[in-house]
């Protein structure tokens, strides 16, 4: 449960957002149905901006009342402890979903925008570059925050900028892609601003060449990766020069369990939250494999699945080399 101390405070942000906003908003909704691991307690308020005035009047909100703030998109790349978060949650969806041409060559999208349907926008109007991104469940908005990336190829080889919102200050900028520092799954965007829209540049191509290569993806994708329970994808980020799933692999914790979480037999460095998980079961396993691999492998595997809320045991996951 989110703290009781924190609930008068939570109360009244919801109603003060709520009062000013368009979207809506919500007092300790349920956060699992909204991640891809299905695991996790409450936001202690949701909000689901509409526009760009939603995220301003949340903004300023936050900052007046002290709040922590968390902003979501599809949920793929996180884990939410069990008694959520005790914040306002800000999930980006509808009003920032649209997409748009940006010149003879460019793409345009709102932060709340599915990934893939960006890629196959931009394949119905022979442009390519997206393709990589064609199977990875993100938002426009999460994509760049992590820099999402498959096949060689990431976010930041296309991106030309991004729209940001800095919500505590009430202060949006157009950022160059070369102003976010992207490197492998890393973005220089703080916890408290939000990419409310982004660029892409791409290049003319052949509409059927595009396609094959996205079915191409979509077929290595379906043969290599397992899906029958909810997972966040990579867990562990590469270290340089190896793979974490052949690292997990070899320590022979392929299919290891911890309560409901589970190494996946098939695909090592993705953990399963099978029904009945707890998120601190997941994290619990996070920490025992990290801890194998090191022990094992004189390895240390860094989390890629962002972390979010309270764990017990919270300082035993390294997240520092
Ligand atoms: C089956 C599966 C396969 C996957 N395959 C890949 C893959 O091939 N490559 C890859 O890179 N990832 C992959 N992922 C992980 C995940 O899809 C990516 O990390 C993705 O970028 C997360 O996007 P999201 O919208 O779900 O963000 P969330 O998971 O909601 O959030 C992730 C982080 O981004 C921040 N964030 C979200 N939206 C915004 C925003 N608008 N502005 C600022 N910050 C924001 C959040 O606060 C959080 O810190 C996979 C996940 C799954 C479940």
């Amino acid at each position: 449960m989110v703290p009781e101390e924190g609930d008068e405070t939570l109360r009244q942000a919801a109603e003060q957002i709520a009062a000013a906003a368009s979207g809506r908003v919500a007092f300790r909704e349920p956060l699992a149905p909204f991640t891809s691991f299905r695991v996790g307690g409450p936001a202690g308020v949701l909000v689901e901006p509409k526009d760009e005035r939603d995220l301003e009047v949340a903004g300023s909100v936050v900052s007046r009342l002290g709040l922590d703030i968390l902003i979501l998109g599809r949920g793929s790349n996180v884990l939410i402890g069990d008694d959520g978060f005790p914040g306002v949650v800000i999930r980006m969806g509808k009003g920032f979903e649209w997409i748009r041409r940006a010149g003879d060559d460019g793409v345009e999208a709102g932060g709340g925008a599915n990934l893939p349907q960006v890629a196959n926008w931009a394949r119905r109007r022979s442009l390519a570059g997206m393709e990589f991104s064609v199977a990875i469940p993100a938002t426009v908005g999460g994509g760049v925050a992590m820099n999402a990336g498959a096949h060689g190829s990431s976010l930041s080889d296309v991106l030309e900028s991004a729209r940001v919102c800095h919500l505590a200050e009430g202060r949006t900028e157009e950022i160059a892609a070369a102003g976010l520092s992207m490197t492998y799954r890393k973005t220089a965007v703080g916890p408290g601003s939000l990419v409310c829209s982004a660029r892409f540049r791409l290049t003319p191509g052949d509409p059927a060449e595009i396609a094959a290569r996205m079915e191409k993806y979509r077929v290595h994708r379906t043969r290599t990766q397992p899906a029958e329970a909810p997972n966040a994808g990579s867990t562990f980020r590469n270290p340089t020069g190896s793979s974490a799933g052949a690292l997990i692999e070899a320590s022979g914790l392929k299919g290891h369990r911890i309560g409901g979480a589970e190494v996946s037999p098939k695909h090592a460095n993705f953990f399963f939250a099978r029904p009945g998980a707890k998120a601190q079961d997941v994290f619990d396993l996070m920490v025992f494999v990290q801890s194998e691999v090191e022990k094992k492998h004189g390895v240390r595997l860094l989390p890629e699945v962002r972390i979010i809320g309270f764990f017990d045991n919270a300082d035993e996951l390294k997240t520092t080399s």
